[in-house]
């Protein structure tokens, strides 16, 4: 008899079982797929190219977690990028973000004078809502309906907020709800400046940038850092995997049991108690709690029966806002791309730029990006997409032969299911030429070099990962599934209604990302019921 089976070894999984062992629980995970990681792994998709396969990039994983599990020490190293990002505009001029603060004034000046004066306000505002983010992750959020103690959480959140000068409590308002278009209109008058903020905005949030609730999404992805730096954006050395091999040498160490090829079928319920698990092979497993660290809308719609259920619960969580549009890509590159904007590639003529080691996003207006998702949302995907294209082989020799390259192309609004039943599959190969040719028309050499590719439609991310609608982040990042209400109300304290029960992944509070907090948050509240 375990203490607590995990439904799942993705990242937040394998920290939930770490802390668990750690405080002498008997832990076990049962993986589906035969390597743990969930979203945050590291595959060979062509002989001689690896590449991280879903999650590309590493900015969110918490420090304390990072610390707790001594991730270093288990191999985990991050290289932060000679450049945040570049933006091609399509004109054969581009938009770059250096990392340095006064490089960076000075190239937004380049389109306007008065957004670089803009810059430090915006950026200081940022810094202190994703401060006050930061503050919040490693609690549960005050639960609605919880005792005394939430009680007490809540008011102790108000009042702290209510302490705060008008300009800061505006400014949590802002974030909270206004659209990022809205609020990047506040500070900045140049479109392109603009649409290069934006684009965090709209990051796994299957919707425009005009949509209420982006600010949010935006802010979401800033409250990362790297190696100590705050809100910058690296690269794990071999990949995402390396994050997640290194958290399961740090959970095996701790007496933590991983299961690979392990499908769970359902979560076994007797009186109103998990009490273990059915696997897909017709096997079980004792245990005195569940955690599931996959989408709520697996875990409660296909591994338990609804009638187990509170109906309202049930029926919220069928009704979870899930999607991402999201479309990724891997391919492997016999050379770097040329861009037309910014010339050059090594071979030949000029070199190896910085801009090859950072962020290309191609979404050059707000416009593009609103018009991204009308066409999705219309016709499945838009003929011109958004798409950051990241090389990590710039910065990580062990990803592919010498003198060649893997790039990740990570896509934005694909609608997670085609309109009038059509299928992915039917489409898969026509949508990734597509979002080759659009890196083409900015790096003409780009299409030639692609010797190989790995292609993850919304679906293949459903069957692969168990992504449910392909959603990245096990739901949406939107007002009404974040913070005292993610999952759904009343169950932001990591326990579900079903006693023993627990919910341990992006689907619970702060929500996706690679950030191990979900599987810290919820451990805490376990090993306190365990008590
Ligand atoms: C394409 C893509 C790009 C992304 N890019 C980034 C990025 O660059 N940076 C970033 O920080 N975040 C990124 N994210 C988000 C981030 O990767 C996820 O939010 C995060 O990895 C989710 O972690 P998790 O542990 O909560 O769940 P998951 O990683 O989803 O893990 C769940 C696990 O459960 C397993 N499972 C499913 N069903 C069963 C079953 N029946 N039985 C047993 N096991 C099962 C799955 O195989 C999986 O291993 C990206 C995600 C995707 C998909």
């Amino acid at each position: 008899m375990y203490d607590v089976a995990i439904v799942g070894g993705g990242h937040n999984g394998l920290v939930c079982a770490y802390y668990l062992a750690k405080a002498g629980l008997k832990a076990v995970v049962c993986e589906a797929r035969s390597v743990v990681g969930g979203a945050a792994v590291t595959e060979e998709f062509h002989p001689g190219f690896r590449n991280s396969s879903a999650a590309y990039t590493v900015s969110l994983l918490n420090p304390k977690i990072i610390k707790d599990l001594e991730l270093h020490r288990h191999g985990l190293k991050i290289v932060e990028r000679k450049m945040s990002n570049l933006f091609p505009l399509g004109n054969d001029d581009y938009l770059s973000f250096p990392v340095d603060g006064d490089a960076l004034r000075k190239e937004i000046a380049r389109f306007s004078e008065k957004d670089a004066a803009a810059l430090p306000r915006y950026q200081a505002d940022l810094n202190c809502v994703a401060d006050q983010l930061r503050a919040q992750l490693l609690q549960s959020p005050p639960n609605a309906g919880g005792g005394l103690g939430d009680l007490i959480k809540a008011a102790a959140l108000g009042i702290k907020t209510l302490r705060q000068p008008m300009e800061m409590q505006r400014l949590l308002l802002d974030m909270a709800t206004l659209s990022c278009a809205d609020l990047l209109d506040r500070y900045f008058e140049s479109d392109a400046v603009k649409a290069a903020f934006a684009f965090d905005g709209i990051v796994g949030a299957y919707t425009s940038p005009y949509a209420l609730g982006t600010a949010y999404v935006l802010l979401h992805h800033c409250f990362g850092e790297v190696n100590g730096k705050k809100g910058i954006w690296g690269h794990a050395v071999g990949g995402m995997g390396a994050i997640t091999q290194a958290m399961a040498a740090a959970a095996i160490e701790a007496g933590v049991e991983i299961r690979l090829d392990c499908p769970v079928k359902t979560v076994e319920i007797e009186g109103s108690r998990a009490k273990g698990l059915l696997l897909e092979d017709g096997s079980k497993i004792a245990a005195k709690a569940i955690a599931g660290n996959i989408a709520p809308k697996l875990l409660f719609g296909k591994m338990i029966n609804e009638s187990e259920l509170p109906f309202d619960f049930a029926n919220r969580v069928k009704n979870l806002k899930s999607g991402s549009g999201t479309f990724r890509m891997n391919v492997a590159l016999t050379e770097l791309p040329d861009f037309s904007c910014l010339p050059g590639n090594g071979a030949g003529g000029p070199g190896v730029g910085d801009h090859h080691a950072s962020g290309i996003v191609i979404g050059p207006s707000i416009k593009y990006l609103d018009r991204a998702y009308i066409d999705a949302n219309l016709h499945g995907w838009s003929k011109e997409p958004i798409i950051e294209m990241l090389i990590p082989s710039t910065m990580d020799t062990t990803l592919a032969p010498e003198g060649k390259h893997v790039a990740s192309l990570f896509c934005q609004q694909f609608a997670p299911h085609l309109p009038n039943g059509v299928s992915w599959d039917d489409h898969r190969e026509e949508v990734a030429d597509l979002i080759i040719d659009t890196v083409n028309q900015y790096a003409p050499n780009f299409k030639n070099s692609v010797i190989a590719r790995q292609i993850h439609s919304p679906l293949d991310l459903e069957r692969k990962f168990g992504l449910v609608d392909g959603d990245i982040f096990h739901g949406q990042l939107i007002p009404s599934q974040l913070f005292s209400a993610r999952p759904v109300l009343g169950h932001a304290d990591y326990r579900m209604p079903v006693k023993g029960l627990y919910l341990c992944g992006s689907g619970a509070h702060p929500g996706g990302g690679v950030t191990g907090v979900p599987g810290h948050n919820a451990a805490k509240k376990i090993i306190s019921d365990a008590k």
